[in-house]
Formats: structure tokens, sequence, C-alpha cells
């Protein structure tokens, strides 16, 4: 029987590991598949980790990967990427918005012969300004940037043997993994779900966070967001040359007027502004490069119950 891996990110989760697995369990029990959970524990502050040794200790099906701080989704993703053994992988997280009955259905894609097969979810239930913010965001980002962005599209998806190896290919330590999954293109299919909405624990995106990571959208796949910039800036140029070049002859001739207050504010304002965006933006890709120059690992290993594939007791 082949084996599925399923990896689920986990930061203070400690109501809902044992009610994923019961249920991730209670799938395959439908399934001519085997399965292994890798969770994956983001450093998280409650019982947690303690939720995912007790499940381990009664079944060898789930693995426990525990950072040694917390390294954010991101990096569990690819910890999860790299340690999954099985033929296919199906990301999900744990807090059940992800509903484990569409595994099936990911599998059928997967069986038909798809390398993502994944789950796309509506927005019912949400406040409405959320749903305008986000569906404006995805229009904008994706007249930016060349990858393929789609609101409701998230990790919840399966990735064949191929993508995975495609994925792990990728070795840029920041990673944007909706993009990078977008990237790789490959075999497509799509399953549409009912909007799931959080029943334990907190969602970790607080508004700024959301924004960074809008922002990650935009900066991690090209630089025209560099280009923006450099044109923005040249059409402002252009216009304030135009502007000096008029006031210049009407001096020339009248004479010196009073001198306007509202101009020479708007211009500094409008001028001022435009600079700090796009120091920002330049700021953005150097930080990045930066970042990427250290070489860092994107994360670091507390403890696991297995290494290499075999489960081995705790790392002392
Ligand atoms: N998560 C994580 N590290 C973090 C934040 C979140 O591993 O620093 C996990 C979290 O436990 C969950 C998944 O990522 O399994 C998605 O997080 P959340 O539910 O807060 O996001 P939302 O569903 O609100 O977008
Ligand atoms: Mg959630």
């Amino acid at each position: 029987m082949n084996t599925i891996s399923i990896i689920i990110p986990a930061y203070n989760e400690e109501a809902n590991i044992s009610l994923i697995y019961e249920s991730i369990k209670k799938e395959f029990t439908k399934l001519a598949y085997d399965f292994e959970i890798c969770f994956i524990n983001d450093a998280s502050t409650d019982n947690t980790l303690e939720e995912m040794k007790q499940l381990a200790v009664k079944t060898t099906k789930v693995k426990f990967i525990s950072f040694s701080r917390n390294f954010g989704k991101e990096a569990a993703l690819l910890a999860g990427l790299q340690h999954a053994n099985g033929r296919a992988v199906i990301i999900m997280d744990a807090d059940l918005q992800h509903p484990p009955s569409l595994i099936p259905k990911l599998l059928k894609g997967y069986e038909e012969g798809f390398d993502q097969v994944i789950a796309r979810r509506n927005r019912n239930g949400e406040k409405a300004v959320k749903r305008w913010l986000s569906s404006s965001y995805y229009r904008l980002v994706n007249h930016i940037v060349d990858v393929e962005l789609e609101d409701g599209v998230g990790d919840f998806r399966l990735l064949s043997e191929k993508a995975v190896q495609a994925v792990l290919s990728l070795n840029e330590g920041q990673r944007f993994s909706k993009g990078l999954f977008s990237w790789i293109g490959m075999n497509q299919k799509i399953i549409d779900y009912n909007n799931v909405l959080r029943e334990n624990g907190e969602t970790k995106w607080s508004f700024s966070k959301l924004l960074n990571y809008g922002l990650d959208g935009f900066i991690s796949f090209n630089n025209r967001p560099l280009r923006i910039c450099f044109y923005s800036g040249a059409v402002v140029l252009c216009l304030a040359l135009i502007y000096s070049a008029i006031t210049f002859v009407q001096i020339l001739q009248n004479g010196i007027e009073v001198p306007g207050y509202f101009t020479i504010i708007t211009a500094v304002l409008i001028l001022g502004g435009i600079q700090l965006v796009s120091l920002g933006v330049i700021g953005e890709y150097i930080g990045r490069i930066y970042y990427e120059t250290k070489k860092r690992p994107p994360y670091l290993i507390q403890e696991t119950n297995f290494m290499n594939g075999a489960q081995y007791e705790k790392n002392k």
C-alpha cells in the first residue's frame, strides 16, 4: 500500500492535535492508502508538543519535528516537505480549517495523474471588508508578479512526488510557498470547498502579519516593483520639470509673485512620499539579498522522534 504523508504545521494548537489525527485516521480507513502524519511544532508555548508526543507513543504513523524557536509556517512547511517519506504529500493546517473530509477527493485527483490537487475555499462567513480587501489584493498582485496567485487558494493541497521534488529544488531561504507552488506549474486540478471557521485556538495572523505576507507576495517573484518605482519617479520628475519651466517663464514675464505655499508643500510631500516608498521597495530587495547571502538554515530542530526516516527516542 502506498503511503501518503500529511504535513501539518502547528503553533499553539493543543486542542486540535488529537482531533485532526482522529479525523485523518477516519478518512484513511476508507482508502487504499497508508498514511503518516508529520507534525511540525513551531515552538508552541502551550501543550502542542506534549500532545504530539502522546500520539507518537500510541502510533508509529505520527512523526513530529519540533523547532528550536518560532520560525513561522513557511519554515515549518519546508521542514515537512524535506522529511516526508510518502509517495505523495498533503499539506494542511492544524486547526481543522482544512477539512480532512477532502482527502479522498485530493487522492482521486492524484490517481487521475495530477501533480498538484489544490483545495480552494470560498470566503463564506468572513467579513465583507476582509473579502473585499483580499480580492482587491489578488487583482493587484496578479498584475505585477509573474506567477498566478488566486484568492482562496492556500497551502491546502496534495503534491505528487515530482511536485515535492520541484518545490524542494527551489532553494531560496525566504520562502513564499503559495507563490512557489504556483511557480512550479505542472498538472493541476482544483477542488472547491466551503470556508470553515476556526473552532479552537486563535488565528496567528494579526493585521500587521497579513500586511507583511501581502508585501512578500509582491516582492518575492520579480523586480517589477522596482521598475514601478523607477517609472513613477520618472513621471513625477517630468511633471516637476514641466511645472518649473512654466513657472520660470511666468516669473520672467510677470516678476516674482507671492510664493505659493500650497504648490510647494504638495510638491515636497508627493516627492517625499514617492521617494520613501521607492527606498522602501529597494530596501526590501536588499534585505532579501542580505538574508540570502547569510545562508542561514531556514529552521533549527530542537527535538524529533525520527531521524533519516527511522523512529527513534528523544534526541538527548
Ligand atoms: N502556524 C505555524 N507557525 C506560525 C503561525 C501559524 O506553524 O508561526 C500554523 C498554525 O498552527 C496553523 C497554520 O499555520 O496550523 C495556519 O495558521 P492560522 O490558522 O493561524 O492561519 P489562518 O487559517 O488564520 O490563515
Ligand atoms: Mg487557520
